[in-house]
């Protein structure tokens, strides 16, 4: 397994930030993940951060401070930016130089520890933006299970149809609906159709779902006419975020032949406000395989690399809280478990795929992997998957059931990597809360 790594994934780092070094931090100082933030409450502008332990490295701060040796000054000026567009754009040995004396900045033992101190700020007193100024969203379907069990309550008779096996399946959704985790979903209104009804009513969504998914950020782009080489996919990818794809399942239901998704989708998407780098990832990378028996990717959808490290041992998470459990004081509970390894597409094949036509993607193009489900009961990665359609509702500890999200509901996504001679990494959470529907 080729695994590239270097000086700031060694487990035996420890950082000066003490919460950085406890156990089951998703921040530790092998992670280093970015995001844009501002303190609550002092109308000051966002900028660029770096997260460790319970603390944000404020590098628009640390920039002004002078205490970054002079070669990966402006990098970390890109990187303090209120978006991340230009930081993801610079070339991938730039930000790994940047990386380098960051953690260096925040080892045990720093030379400059007394000034980084000053530049750090606590993640229990800011507020977040989006990392990057997305300019283009697509969603795939690269869950075979997901596309099998949604294709058989949409499709009984044809669940997975023959082009899933030879590309991956995806659609540009919407930016101007994607907010960072805390914002608040509101439930959407549109055409449903009552099949026992002639005629649909428009009404407010009956049947509002999440979909856990992780959400790639493009890096350097490629220019409109150029293809990216599935070789040379690392190259363009920046890192991971959590992103919850909200699903309006009845007005997705009605409206998705023959165009696909549309208004059931594009009410809003929620991502988490850190973006862990491909870097940091690096220890986590696993080979990529599809199951015996089926077919071999055409070859531009291929490289034996993927066979080394095409897919990286990600475990996502997703917690309810209803409105019930939080006025008891109970804390979520958590309803699914899902692993990226079980997904039948591979990262740098939705990348590939995506530019191979000769589309230009762009710094902070947002990628989502589709519903990440596994094979097993408990990995069904959003509701309509869970509960059958609603038919079997998931039953809660304090007796209440869901077939499908309520107002007043909370879902929280996480995620982390382990791997044994290697720190654990964690995504922070993507928290949502559904409010009522606007009047109709
Ligand atoms: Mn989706």
């Amino acid at each position: 397994m080729t695994r590239i790594l270097n000086a700031t994934h060694d487990q035996q780092l420890q950082s000066w930030v003490s919460s950085a070094n406890e156990a089951g931090c998703d921040f530790p100082i092998q992670n280093l993940p970015h995001g844009v933030f501002r303190r609550l409450g002092k109308n000051e502008a966002f900028r660029g951060g770096v997260a460790i332990g319970d603390q944000i490295l404020d590098l628009a701060a640390v920039v002004s401070k002078n205490i970054l040796p002079p070669a990966v000054q402006a990098s970390a000026e890109a990187a303090a930016k209120a978006s991340l567009n230009d930081f993801m754009a610079l070339p991938t040995a730039q930000r790994s130089d940047l990386r380098a004396a960051l953690s260096t900045l925040l080892a045990t033992g720093s030379a400059q520890q007394h000034a980084t101190a000053a530049c750090l700020v606590s993640q229990s007193e800011v507020e977040y933006a989006l990392p990057a100024r997305i300019e283009n969203f697509s969603d795939f379907y690269s869950s075979l299970s997901h596309a099998t069990n949604v294709g058989a309550l949409f499709r009984p008779d044809n669940p997975i149809l023959p082009n899933y096996r030879w590309l991956p399946v995806g659609y540009h959704g919407r930016t101007s609906s994607i907010r960072v985790s805390g914002v608040d979903v509101r439930r959407p209104v549109g055409q449903l159709k009552d099949p026992a009804r002639d005629i649909p009513d428009f009404a407010p969504c009956k049947r509002l779902d999440y979909e856990v998914e992780l959400g790639m950020l493009v890096g350097q782009g490629n220019e409109l006419g150029t293809a990216i080489d599935i070789k040379e996919t690392d190259n363009h990818l920046f890192g991971i975020c959590l992103l919850n794809d909200w699903s309006a399942r009845d007005i997705q239901a009605w409206e998705y032949q023959p165009l696909g998704p549309f208004l059931a989708k594009s009410f809003m998407s929620s991502l988490s406000p850190w973006v862990v780098t491909m870097e940091a990832l690096e220890p986590y990378r696993t080979g990529f395989a599809r199951p015996a028996g089926e077919p071999e990717p055409l070859p531009h959808l291929w490289c034996p690399e993927l066979a080394e490290r095409g897919s990286i041992d990600i475990r996502i998470q997703m917690q309810l809280q209803t409105q019930r459990m939080r006025d008891a004081g109970e804390a979520p509970v958590v309803i699914s478990t899902s692993r990226f390894t079980d997904a039948y597409w591979a990262m740098a094949q939705l990348l590939a795929h995506q530019a191979s036509n000769g589309t230009n993607l762009c710094p902070g193009d947002l990628l989502g992997s589709g519903t990440l489900s596994g094979p097993e009961p408990e990995s069904r990665a959003c509701l309509l998957e869970m509960t059958e359609g609603g038919k079997k509702p998931l039953q809660l500890p304090n007796g209440e059931q869901r077939g499908f999200l309520e107002d007043g509901d909370t879902v929280i996504m996480t995620a982390y990597c382990e791997r044994e001679g290697h720190a654990r990494i964690g995504f922070g959470e993507c928290r949502t809360t559904v409010l009522p529907a606007r009047t109709v």
